[in-house]
C-alpha cells in the first residue's frame, strides 16, 4: 500500500476529469486521475459522437475518451487503476482519499468528477441495442434518428423534455408510460400534449427491446399494466429515460447535495461549500449533461483550483495553510 501525494487529486475519468487533468498538468500542479470502474466515463458505451466541437466528422466515444487521456497523460498526469472508496472532508486541505487498492491519495485540492449514470429499465435487449436504436439521451443521439419513429419511455421530466427535444427531429414521437398520468411538471406535460408530433400510450411497460434482421433495434415488446395484454410497437428509436443517478455516494454527509443526489456548488462556479473541493462534470450538472459541458466546467475547476492554491502556503511536511493576507 502506497501514499501519491499530488496537487490536484481528481476523482473520476470522464471528460469532466480529464480536462481537469489537462489544465491542472500545464498549470503544474501534477495531477493525480483516480480514474474508477469506468476509466474514460460515459462516452465509453456508446459508439457515434457528432457534437463534440473540433471534429467534422462523426467519432467513436471510446476513442475521443482515449484521445483525451492521452492528452492528460502527454502534459504530465498520472493516471491511477484504482476506485475511490473512502473521502476525508472534515480538515480541510489536504484531503484524503483511499483506494479500493488500499492505496491512500492526498492532495491540495480535490476535483470530484464522479460523473451520473442513467438509469435502465434492466429488461432484455436494452444493453445489447445499445448504440443500435437503443439510447438513453436525446440531446446526444436524437439526430441520428431524423425523419424516423421514436419511443420515449418514462413518464417524469426527463421523459417529457426528451421527447419534446426530438420533435425536432421527428414527426413521430411515441411517449410510453407505465402509468395512466405523468409525473412531469404541469408545463412540460402542456407542451407535450399540445404537441401535434407526439402521441402518448399509457399503462404500458416495456418488457423486451427487440432487434430485426440487420442486428438494429425494430420494436418494443409491450405490456398493459391493467389488462396484462401483450402488444409490439415497432419504432427506429427507443429512448429510456427514466432518470439519472448521479455518483455521490462517497460524498453523503460531506458535501451539501440536492434532492436527487446532485453534488451543490455555488452557482455558476465548480466551487462546493468546502474550501478547495471542486465539482465538475454530470456530478454537479442535471441540467445539461453534455461532454462538452463536463469538459467545460473540468476546466474551471482547475482554473479555480489554481486560484485557490494560489492563496495557500504548502509547508515543508506537505500540510496546507492559509496564507497570511500579507500584500
Ligand atoms: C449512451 C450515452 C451516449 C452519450 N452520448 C453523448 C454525446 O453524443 N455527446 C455528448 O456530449 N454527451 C453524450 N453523453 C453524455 C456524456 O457522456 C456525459 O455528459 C459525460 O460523459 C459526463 O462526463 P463526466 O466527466 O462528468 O462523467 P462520466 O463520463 O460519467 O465519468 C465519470 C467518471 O468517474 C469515475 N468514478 C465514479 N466513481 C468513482 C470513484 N468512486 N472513484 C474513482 N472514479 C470514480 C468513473 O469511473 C468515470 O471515469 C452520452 C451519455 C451516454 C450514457
Amino acid at each position: 500500500m502506497a501514499t501519491h501525494r499530488t496537487k490536484m487529486l481528481i476523482i473520476g475519468s470522464g471528460p469532466a476529469g480529464y480536462s481537469a487533468a489537462i489544465y491542472g498538468a500545464r498549470a503544474m500542479m501534477e495531477p493525480i486521475v483516480v480514474q474508477g470502474l469506468q476509466p474514460g466515463g460515459q462516452l465509453t458505451i456508446t459508439t457515434d459522437v457528432e457534437n463534440y466541437p473540433g471534429f467534422r466528422d462523426v467519432v467513436q466515444g471510446p476513442w475521443l475518451m482515449d484521445e483525451m487521456k492521452s492528452q492528460a497523460e502527454h502534459v504530465g498526469t498520472r493516471m491511477m487503476w484504482d476506485t475511490i472508496v473512502e473521502v476525508d472532508l472534515a480538515n480541510g486541505s489536504p484531503f484524503r482519499a483511499v483506494g479500493d487498492s488500499g492505496d491512500e491519495y492526498i492532495g491540495d485540492v480535490l476535483v470530484i468528477a464522479t460523473g451520473a449514470q442513467a438509469k435502465w429499465l434492466g429488461v432484455p435487449g436494452e444493453q445489447e441495442l445499445g448504440g443500435k436504436g437503443v439510447s438513453a439521451c436525446a440531446t446526444c443521439d436524437g439526430f441520428f434518428y431524423r425523419g424516423k419513429k421514436v419511443a420515449v419511455i418514462g413518464g417524469g421530466n426527463t421523459a417529457v423534455e426528451e421527447a419534446l427535444y426530438l420533435t425536432n427531429h421527428s414527426d413521430d414521437v411515441t411517449l410510453i408510460h407505465r402509468r395512466d398520468e405523468l409525473r412531469a411538471e404541469r408545463i412540460l406535460q402542456d407542451r407535450l400534449f399540445k404537441s401535434p408530433k407526439i402521441k402518448v400510450l399509457w399503462n404500458k411497460t416495456v418488457e423486451r427491446f427487440e432487434a430485426g434482421e440487420n442486428g438494429a433495434l425494430a420494436q418494443l415488446a409491450l405490456r398493459d399494466t391493467e389488462t396484462g395484454q401483450d402488444s409490439t410497437f415497432a419504432c427506429d428509436g427507443a429512448f429510456v429515460a427514466i432518470g439519472h443517478a448521479p455518483s455521490t455516494e462517497l460524498f453523503e454527509g460531506k458535501l451539501e447535495m440536492d434532492a436527487s443526489g446532485y453534488l451543490a456548488v455555488e452557482p455558476g462556479t465548480p466551487k462546493t461549500a468546502i474550501p478547495g473541493v471542486f465539482a465538475a462534470g454530470d456530478v454537479m450538472d442535471h441540467t445539461y449533461r453534455q461532454a462538452v459541458t463536463a469538459a467545460g466546467t473540468g476546466c474551471m475547476a482547475a482554473l479555480d483550483a489554481e486560484r485557490f492554491l494560489a492563496g495557500l502556503e504548502i509547508d515543508l511536511d506537505g500540510h496546507a495553510h492559509e496564507a497570511e493576507a500579507a500584500e
